[in-house]
């Protein structure tokens, strides 16, 4: 009997962010089931202690080495057993090891690769938030995790939403009776803009996503639509589609997260109130459905569903995400470190919104894309990338 059975240790990493955030609330409400046996941040020591506080986890790590100490005695002091660790390499070996039957991979851009294939390459069930990862290192991960048996859910909700719809067919998750994938995309808080007018757009303008909160990085990308762009590639590694069967359709409500369209001519759609504590309770229950303290779609009170199509133009970074997909090998790795710096440089107020895209094309262009044949020829496609893109914003 299930009720019988121990708690399900999740680590959750990246425990402090938005993701983290609707994981703990979700994990909290069954305790019967699920324990955060491990929770990792970045540098946000507080934060951290006070989610160690809450959930009572057996290890805290923070990757920033500095703020061990800090984590260490505020544990101590607060009289937790919590084990406190510090670096990259103790969320790698806390991946890998029994303290997690489950790693939630909730960090932010590449920094997540090396915990997540730690993860993958121990056959832990992965909820796989961190879409860099596999814009990144893509057919890696997936081998890894194929090899090693581990279980890949992702945490977005449009892939959630194909995920369910691909379970209509078979057990597999590849690309067998699919004729295209649908991905939606709400268009961000910038939709209907044309290029001109968001030359002056402000990083708080650009953060306030009109339907999601999220972390800061993703809701710039969700302005550019770089975010759909990195999803393209996401679908693509995930489901085993090619890049010209999958399409993007803007759909301004963001109830509508996806849809699969079979050979048969029957299309699948996962619909909800935009709100992840939904897919990461799919992600954590699987193959069961739990309450996730989410309501259901009163779609009299809706209304509407209304379907565009993206404008390229004045977004061309979706466009830059097709054509690094197209050119495959290093080529999602550069686009992805080169997006990270620039999205980085323009909250700091360093850049306009539009040298967002002119960088990362800077970097495509310039830069030669090799065969992703290993985890060192990506890392390396990786640093010269944002070394590139670094050196291009220092000298404008
Ligand atoms: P966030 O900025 O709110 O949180 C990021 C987390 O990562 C924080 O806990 C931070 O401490 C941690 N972190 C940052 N750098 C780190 C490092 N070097 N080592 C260890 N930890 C580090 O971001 P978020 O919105 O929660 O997004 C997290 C991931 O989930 C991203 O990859 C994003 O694309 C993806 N995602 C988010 C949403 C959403 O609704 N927020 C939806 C889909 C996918
Ligand atoms: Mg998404």
């Amino acid at each position: 009997m299930e009720s019988e059975t121990a708690a399900r240790r999740i680590a959750v990493f990246g425990a402090t962010g938005s993701i983290g955030a609707s994981a703990l609330d979700v994990i909290a409400r069954h305790p019967a089931q699920f324990r955060a046996s491990v929770l990792a941040a970045g540098t946000q020591v507080t934060a951290l202690l006070a989610l160690c506080q809450q959930h009572r986890p057996d290890h805290a790590v923070i990757a920033d080495p500095q703020l061990y100490t800090q984590l260490r005695d505020g544990l101590r002091s607060a009289g937790l057993a919590t084990q406190a660790h510090a670096g990259a390499q103790a969320l790698d070996t806390l991946a890998a090891s029994d303290a997690c039957d489950t790693v939630i991979a909730a960090i932010v851009g590449a920094a997540g690769l090396s915990s997540t294939l730690a993860a993958a390459a121990a056959g832990k069930r992965i909820l796989l938030a961190n879409k860099e990862s596999l814009v990144l290192a893509g057919r890696l991960l997936t081998r890894t995790a194929a090899a090693a048996g581990a279980e890949i859910i992702p945490i977005d909700s449009e892939h959630s939403a194909i995920f369910q719809c691909l379970r209509s067919r078979d057990a597999s998750l590849d690309g067998a009776g699919v004729r295209r994938i649908l991905l939606t995309a709400s268009g961000g808080p910038f939709r209907g803009r044309g290029r001109d007018e968001l030359a002056q757009v402000t990083p708080a303008q650009a953060v306030a996503h009109p339907k999601w909160s999220m972390g800061p990085k993703i809701s710039v990308d969700s302005a550019t639509l770089m975010n759909k762009g990195l999803e393209v590639i996401e679908a693509h590694h995930l489901f085993d589609v090619p890049g010209d069967r999958i399409e993007v359709l803007v759909h301004p409500q963001s109830l509508v997260h996806s849809l699969v369209e079979f050979v048969d001519g029957s299309t699948l759609a996962q619909l909800g109130l935009p709100d992840m504590r939904t897919t990461l309770a799919v992600g954590l229950a699987w193959p069961h459905r739990i309450e996730a303290g989410v309501g259901g779609l009163d779609l009299l009170k809706q209304g509407r569903l209304d379907f565009e199509a993206p404008d390229l133009a004045a977004f061309p970074c979706l466009a830059l995400a097709w054509q690094a997909m197209d050119a495959g090998g290093t080529a999602p790795a550069i686009l992805n470190a080169a997006n990270e710096v620039a999205v980085s440089a323009f909250l700091q107020g360093k850049i306009g919104f539009l040298s967002i895209p002119a960088l990362v094309d800077n970097a495509l262009s310039t830069l030669a894309v090799d065969a992703a044949d290993t985890l060192g020829v990506l890392l390396e496609a990786d640093t010269r990338a944002r070394h590139l893109t670094q050196t291009a914003i220092e000298a404008a």
